[in-house]
């Protein structure tokens, strides 16, 4: 017992010392635990929630070396020089490396000097590397994208198959295997291929809180991606199209339009698409233009948009793609050009199908087509998709933040709810349609239900409109839909409760793809004004640009972007500093520091700027860690009641901790919350009393403009907002 809470401790001072994390993210440090004593262990995260940390943690604190399957050769030099920066030993085994750097390779491992290697499984199956994995010390195996173990998957390898048997050729080796696939079967085919059904499940939300979800009606598509792409200038995305002539052709036309941009897909020659692939991952500003054979097992953090400019084949898909969107928990924008042809043009695809292969196929569509049109929050949807309920919309996707009308819909659900009980719960989508609208058709007929009374009761409106509302309320959980029996609707609990007592539900009005208009986009989320030290922050990511292209690395593999914006928040000027913040640690701060350290010291100086650098690393690293989370989020514009929330402050506490970091010199733009509470005769009142007041003193505003009249919470916003605006 006592051993294990020794290594419980030590793995937590790991985290920090190696990789500079405070805290572990969600279930982590159990998953850690859980391998560390030897078990079988399952993990199913989204996309960039963490999971190489799962293993190549325990790896560091275990003797041995722990043996990484992962599928791509083109990426694990990248990740390994991802850990050789954290100052961590690894290696990766692989037909590029050449005769003298194998041999050095396995003498490090004999040594124990290697802590993490990396296989693909077709080298694993390699004699000599099997015989020499068998007279080595392994630790444990991890199977990274273990989805590709399963014909379900996206990614299907039939060499992973034999994954199981080898290792079992190694002895008795505990395994820990990671997917971002969510489905139900994947993760069967999983476990029984790694003969791993006892395993410990670790399944973690899907909900990715930072990721911006957009559907935008596709209509003159050329201008609104080269709009969109302009308006994200500096910044790194990834544009899909579906087939290679699209992206050679976009890829082109943001190149005349003057943006970096670089094509992927598969027919590319094989030099020609690592080199465009390298290129994007060592450039913080690039934009690939991409197949879907682009994207697995890429870990640039720091990607701020991907743009789908075809829909895509599948809700699955289109997750694991926009996932690829601010991994580092920064900006992350997600948008689809949309249009029902695009639908029609992928079934047409499916023809040369089987007859079950192409009925699945149009069913994915199906679920894609539902949800690009759907009224609902975007996020809700997709993790209801998923199996997962979400108690309230997100208030951060599109359907959010520019809601369709709504209507009243008591009756409208009452009608379709009935229609699914009348019908015995026994039938899908189409047919209760039929049934509310009056459609004769043969089940109609051989049931009866044309003798219902519900038949024909809601004639007088849409086909669209009834599906629009069956969807609306699979998704509010009224209905559920029964995927083993041909997708019938059943009523839950919560839609027998609405029959025997009916209540006021709003509902939307579905999204008219066919006249739409283009918009403009004035209420994208984006970050307004920043409220770290800009021109430092944009001095170190030039610095950071020049080391990376100096050492052959790319740039987040020095300092990734969220570590950047603290250094140009908290002004590190020592070793010591530098290796508190966030994501940066010793090592990395003794390894490339050095100049970042100087850069920031000459900035503080040339700029006369005052830093609170001793009080704040030596006495309260963790006070300023809030300080930083509260700019962040002030700065994605999230309410204060949350933020307070999250971080257990009193909204009197908070307030002080926002005074005192405005009162620090830092703009703070609060308008998105103080536009929600007061209205603007007082604000600009108050405005103008600090205006020509000769003190800030909250007091005196008091007295002068009277208590009955602003509360003292009002003013102390408001001089936030007057300091931010005018002195800071
Ligand atoms: P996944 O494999 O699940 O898609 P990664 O392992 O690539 O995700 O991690 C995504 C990002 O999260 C990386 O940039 C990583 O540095 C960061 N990260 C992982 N764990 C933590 C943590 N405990 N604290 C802060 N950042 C973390
Ligand atoms: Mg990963």
């Amino acid at each position: 017992m006592e051993l294990l809470e020794l290594a419980e401790t030590d793995v937590k001072g790991k985290l920090k010392e190696i990789f500079g994390f405070d805290n572990f993210r969600g279930t982590q440090e159990q998953i850690i635990n859980n391998i560390l004593s030897g078990k079988n262990t399952f993990v199913i995260m989204p996309t960039g929630a963490g999971k190489s940390l799962c293993y190549q943690l325990p790896a560091l604190v275990q003797e041995g070396c722990a043996i990484v399957i992962s599928p791509l050769i083109a990426l694990m030099k990248n990740q390994v020089d991802n850990l050789n920066a954290f100052g961590i030993n690894a290696h990766f085994l692989n037909s590029t490396l050449t005769k003298g750097e194998i041999t050095k390779v396995k003498s490090d491992v004999t040594s124990g000097k290697t802590k993490l290697l990396y296989l693909a499984p077709e080298s694993l199956s390699k004699e000599e590397n099997l015989t020499f994995l068998q007279n080595s010390n392994i630790s444990f195996v991890a199977v990274d994208e273990a989805h590709c173990i399963s014909e379900w998957g996206h990614d299907f390898r039939p060499e992973y198959r034999k994954i199981k048997t080898i290792i079992g050729m190694m002895g008795n080796l505990p395994v820990i295997a990671l997917t971002a696939t969510a489905t139900p079967k994947v993760q069967v085919d999983i476990q029984r291929n790694l003969q791993m059904e006892e395993a410990d499940i670790f399944k973690s939300s899907f909900n990715r809180k930072n990721l911006y979800y957009e559907i935008v009606p596709k209509l003159d598509a050329k201008k609104q991606l080269i709009t969109y792409v302009r308006k994200h200038k500096g910044q790194s995305g990834i544009v899909y199209c579906l087939s290679r002539k699209k992206v050679e052709e976009i890829a082109e036309l943001l190149k005349v339009n003057g943006v970096k941009a670089l094509p992927y897909h598969a027919g590319l020659d094989p030099h020609v698409r690592m080199n465009n692939q390298d290129a994007f991952l060592n450039d913080s500003a690039a934009v690939i233009v991409a197949t879907i054979a682009f994207g697995m097992g890429i870990d640039k953090p720091d990607v701020r948009f991907v743009i789908h400019y075809d829909a895509p084949k599948s809700l699955e898909g289109y997750y694991q793609e926009t996932g690829r969107a601010g991994r580092d928990g920064l900006e992350g924008n997600c948008v689809m050009l949309y249009s029902y042809d695009d639908i029609i043009k992928l079934e047409k695809f499916n023809k040369d199908k089987s007859v079950t292969e192409r009925d699945n196929a149009r069913q994915l569509l199906h679920e894609m087509a539902a949800y690009a049109e759907s009224p609902v929050c975007r996020r809700r949807h997709l993790l209801h998709y998923f199996g997962e309920t979400l108690d309230k919309d997100c208030g951060f996707c599109d359907n959010c933040m520019k809601p369709k009308e709504k209507f009243e819909a008591k009756d409208d659900i009452l009608l379709v709810l009935e229609a699914v009980k009348k019908t015995d719960q026994r039938f899908g989508i189409e047919h209760i349609i039929d049934v509310v609208r009056g459609k004769e058709n043969d089940y109609a007929e051989s049931y009866g239900h044309m003798d219902l009374e519900v038949f024909g009761e809601g004639e007088d409106q849409s086909e669209e409109h009834w599906n629009s509302v069956l969807r609306q309320i699979l998704v509010l959980g009224f209905i559920d839909k029964d995927v083993d029996n041909n997708n019938a609707l059943k009523l839950t609990a919560k839609g027998t409760a609405f029959i025997s007592k009916p209540e006021a539900v709003q509902l939307s009005k579905d999204h008219d793809y066919s006249n739409a208009e283009t918009e403009p986009d004035d209420k994208e989320p984006t970050a307004g004004s920043k409220a770290y030290d800009e021109p430092l922050f944009n001095s170190l990511k030039a610095l950071r640009k020049k080391l990376a292209k100096e050492k052959d690395l790319p740039p987040y593999v020095i300092f990734q972007d969220p570590s950047v914006e603290e250094m140009a928040t908290t002004y590190p000027m020592s070793m010591e500093a530098l290796s508190h913040i966030n994501g940066v640690g010793m090592s990395k701060a003794i390894k490339f520091g050095k100049p970042f350290i100087e850069l920031i010291k000459k900035h503080v100086e040339d700029n006369d700027i005052v830093t609170a650098q001793d009080v704040v690393v030596k006495s309260a690293v963790n006070k300023s860690k809030i300080k930083i989370f509260i700019i962040q989020q002030i700065d994605r514009k999230v309410p204060l009641e949350e933020i307070g929330e999250a971080k257990d402050l009193t909204a009197d506490d908070l307030l002080s901790e926002i005074e005192s970091i405005c009162f620090s010199g830092t703009k703070l733009n609060l308008d998105y919350y103080i536009e929600d509470i007061l209205d603007e005769e007082k604000q600009e009142l108050i405005y103008d009393y600090f205006m020509k007041a000769e003190t800030d003193s909250i007091g005196d505003a008091v007295a002068k403009l009277g208590e009955e009249f602003v509360s003292v919470e009002d003013l102390r916003l408001m001089r936030i907002k007057f300091l931010s605006e005018v002195a800071n």
